[in-house]
């Protein structure tokens, strides 16, 4: 059975512990291969290997660092097939999406990061001739990166890429429900002729290797991004100890659909938005609020789409829904579908899990679910669920969207559908989320802020402020 190694100091190592998690493809439900266990230990050889290597990639010149990247994302078109085929294994994704959506996102990643690099310069501020201050941005050094399990190499490369161009080292730690892509981008990094040391991942479980990553006292940042509740946990150790964070976390997204909306696209986009890699996409809008002159009306033609998405083999083409990444998360949707019926809650359609005849029938399957009649302060309309279920709820005005779609504690994605510009730009401005887009969805250009308010997270990735993040900047006043 394949063995997922750690990747330290250059090179595929067993964890110390020589233990290993099983690791299961949630379309079967059987383990397919096993990944190290790693704990302090392997911590402590990575950011021993990350620190010995720091000067030579953070001295080496801005081209040269560009250089190898570019030739990490050339090696990830090049083994797209091989990379999204893992990912959908892995992850339970459909196929189709990693290939066209995932592994050429996680190649972007790298060729933006690479080239950015190239552009980013910091300010001089001119005291006249009295003084000359300017801004020296200089990398951090050893940083921590910890990813999760829904996008697994986008989310992974989306971390590394900036903290490497930025001439930091990185102890990386994806998730160890899904390791696999982490892994074979080890060998591809290899291959570039990545240095020695660079990039360590080291894989195994959050609570044990991801905490120590978190706590070691010599790696002054971190950048995570997963739930809400382990955000806060990080955020817990890592306080104290004056590291930087950047936390990207939950959302409770509200997909708004105004009475003046372009109804056929709303109605699409809204499918897309709600069910795209199972529901599992932290940008997913999760709380439909509805203008209720078009509830009814909207309601049907949006449940006759879902009824119509192929569920099951995350290898068919023709699949549009796969499967939930884990046992543990299958059983915490199915819960919450549960709750809903609890609360008062009306399933239109799906509402249980799904067994495919075949390979696929031990697999982790939940079908699309769409539910009415709740109220917008129950626990199902305020907490995250992370899987293919959606709520309607119907609003009279403008005034009472706002309230239901800022009355979580997340405050990450808003999506709205309106032809009225001014409409538009009226409720983008007094949404409280980090990210809105009107009239679309996950359109996404890799220069803009990305992140969330609330409990959604603290700072942004993309851009400039990822440089920033992984930088320390040094104001230098010279009297003139
Ligand atoms: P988790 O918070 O459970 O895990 C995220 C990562 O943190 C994993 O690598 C996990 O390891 C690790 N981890 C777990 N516990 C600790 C700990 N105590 N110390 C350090 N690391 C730890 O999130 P999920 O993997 O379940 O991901 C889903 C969540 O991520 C959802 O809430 C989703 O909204 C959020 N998310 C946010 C995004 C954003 O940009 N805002 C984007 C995508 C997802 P392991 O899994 O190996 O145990």
């Amino acid at each position: 059975m394949q063995k997922i190694l750690n990747y330290i100091n250059g090179a595929l190592t067993e964890p110390v512990s020589k233990q290993y998690i099983d690791n299961i493809d949630p379309s079967t439900g059987e383990v397919y291969s096993i990944c190290a266990d790693s704990d302090e230990r392997d911590i402590e050889l990575a950011y021993q290997a990350a620190e010995a290597a720091f000067e030579g990639w953070s001295n080496m010149n801005i081209n040269g660092r560009s250089k190898i990247m570019l030739k990490i994302a050339n090696l990830i078109e090049k083994n797209i097939d091989k990379l999204s085929l893992a990912e959908s294994i892995d992850q339970g994704k459909p196929l189709w999406l990693a290939k066209n959506g995932e592994i050429p996102r996680a190649q972007a990643n790298i060729h933006f990061f690479a080239t950015a690099i190239e552009h980013f310069a910091s300010e001089a501020h001119s005291m006249g001739t009295h003084a000359l201050n300017y801004t020296l941005r200089t990398p951090i050094g050893v940083v921590g990166c910890i990813s999760p399990w829904n996008l697994p190499l986008y989310l992974f490369t989306w971390k590394i890429a900036p903290a490497l161009a930025a001439g930091n080292c990185v102890v990386a730690k994806p998730s160890e429900i899904t390791p696999m892509t982490a892994f074979l981008f080890s060998e591809l990094c290899m291959e570039a002729g990545l240095p020695k040391g660079v990039l360590n991942i080291v894989h195994g479980l959050g609570p044990k290797v991801g905490s120590a990553l978190v706590a070691h006292e010599k790696i002054t940042a971190i950048s995570f991004t997963g739930g809400t509740k382990t955000g806060a946990e990080i955020a817990r150790i890592a306080a104290p100890m004056f590291k930087k964070l950047s936390l990207e976390l939950g959302g409770k997204n509200p997909n708004i659909v105004f009475a003046d909306c372009d109804f056929e696209k709303a109605v699409t986009e809204s499918v897309r938005a709600s069910f795209t890699n199972q529901g599992e996409i932290c940008l997913c809008g999760s709380r439909l609020l509805i203008e209720r002159s078009i509830y009814d009306k909207f309601k049907d033609a949006f449940v006759k789409e879902v009824k119509k998405l192929k569920v099951g083999d995350p290898l068919l083409n023709e699949t549009k829904v796969g499967a939930i990444a884990s046992k543990m998360h299958f059983d915490k949707v199915l819960s919450y579908v549960e709750l809903a019926k609890q609360e008062g809650g009306t399933i239109l359609t799906g509402g249980k899990a799904f067994s495919p005849e075949g390979r696929c029938a031990g697999g982790y399957f939940i079908e699309p679910t769409v539910i009415e009649g709740l109220s917008y302060n129950c626990r199902t309309n305020q907490e995250e669920i992370f899987g293919p279920v959606v709520t309607l709820q119907p609003f009279d005005n403008e005034e009472e969207a706002l309230m239901m779609a800022n009355s979580t504690t997340y405050g990450l994605a808003t999506t709205l559908w309106t032809e009225n510009l001014s409409k538009a730009h009226r409720v983008a401005a007094n949404v409280k989320s980090g990210l809105v887009w009107v009239n679309c969805w996950l359109l996404r250009d890799l220069r803009t802020p990305f992140g969330g308010m609330k409990q959604s997270g603290v700072g942004r990735e993309g851009g400039w402020e990822a440089l920033r993040f992984f930088t320390e900047s040094k104001n230098v006043c010279i009297k003139l």
